[in-house]
């Protein structure tokens, strides 16, 4: 068992799903700006459940609990199965997405209305405590233009669904700049104008909706060397009480400007990673960052489990911040923010003071 750097350590953002595209038993060749929408549309490519190599990387950096995100064909379905075999490791989101799948494959019309229906429905059963995500459900006909106003709308039926169930809604921030179902799928028809392209439009939903927690997925950064998103993401998260940034993809340096700002610090950070998406660790020596998440056409699909708490704990490791700090970004807000307090062997484990 790895040393835990924390007292209770929880990823909350973590795909224990993997899918088998199989391309040399099919005879193809990957076809990269196709490969976000195969994975999603295809019946070839096969989704499994990863959990017992997670299990095992959580053993050995002192994980105690992950946050299970869909994303992709990932099911719901799944991740109810992981969380059944491990209890006490595992909580899930929901991401409705059976009721995707059908839409994606044209066997019924999405519509708003449909999948927050859903999204109540597999909420009312208690098992996804996890909140929604990953990000807001978007129309998944790629074609299908947008306009603030009118997206707007579809996430306020969303945070309805949130608010009634007491859950966390996820505003998805970032991404990475290799393959298609990245940057790449956003320069179209204006979808890089709503939520997924543009963080700045959560001031909208935070202040529309101030009694949700909102949980910024990868904090504005899930890849590519540029720091594009994070001041958008600061922003919000300085400007509202509900807002929270996940961390989990920043080099060390990315900590400084929320860790410091007194409208946001500690108590609004919390670590997570994307373990299981498969974005793998660019290296540039010498260059600012070094490190950093993001495809790589040139190279190709990694095979291997790429290492996501190994890089993301060392980038920790630099910051010297009082522990009760760290230890509220690892774990202790979401305890509080996913009401995970049962789940603690003891009380006052973090960081809190008489009024
Ligand atoms: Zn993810």
């Amino acid at each position: 068992m790895g040393i835990a750097r924390g007292r209770f350590v929880i990823d909350t953002h973590v795909h224990a799903q993997r899918h088998a595209a199989k391309f040399k038993a099919r005879g193809i060749k990957p076809d990269y700006s196709r490969l976000g929408e195969e994975m999603m549309r295809s019946k070839d490519i096969v989704v499994y459940d990863n959990s017992p190599r997670l299990l095992y990387d959580m053993d050995r950096y002192g994980v105690d609990m992950c946050v299970l995100v869909s994303a992709f064909a990932m099911t719901d379905e799944i991740n109810l199965e992981i969380v059944r075999n491990n209890p006490d490791r595992f909580i899930a989101q929901v991401g409705a997405t059976e009721y995707m799948l059908q839409a994606r494959r044209g066997e019924i019309e999405w519509t708003i209305e449909g999948h927050c229906a859903e999204l109540d429905r597999l909420l009312a059963t208690g098992m996804f405590p996890g909140g929604i995500g990953e990000g807001f459900p978007l129309n998944p006909d790629p074609k299908r233009p947008y306009v603030w106003e009118e997206r707007f709308q579809e996430i306020c039926q969303v945070m309805e669904v949130a608010k009634k169930h007491g859950v966390p809604a996820t505003y998805h921030t970032g991404m990475p700049t290799g393959y298609a179902g990245s940057k790449r799928v956003m320069g179209v028809l204006g979808r890089a104008v709503t939520d997924w392209g543009n963080p700045l439009l959560c001031h909208d939903v935070a202040a529309a909706y101030p009694e949700v927690p909102i949980i910024m997925q990868h904090g504005g950064m899930q890849g590519w060397w540029s720091e594009m998103y994070m001041e958008p993401t600061f922003e919000i998260a300085a400007a509202h009480r509900n807002v929270y940034l996940e961390c989990g993809m920043y080099w060390a340096e990315l900590y400084e400007k929320p860790l410091t700002d007194p409208n946001i610090g500690a108590e609004k950070l919390i670590w997570g990673t994307d373990w299981g998406a498969s974005i793998p660790v660019q290296y540039r020596p010498g260059l600012y960052p070094q490190t950093y998440f993001d495809q790589n056409r040139k190279q190709g699909l990694p095979i291997h489990q790429v290492d996501y708490f190994g890089w993301s704990l060392r980038q920790l490791d630099k910051l010297d911040i009082p522990q009760d700090d760290l230890n509220l970004i690892l774990g202790g807000n979401a305890v509080r923010i996913f009401k995970l307090e049962d789940r603690m062997p003891h009380s006052r484990m973090f960081k809190e003071y008489a009024e």
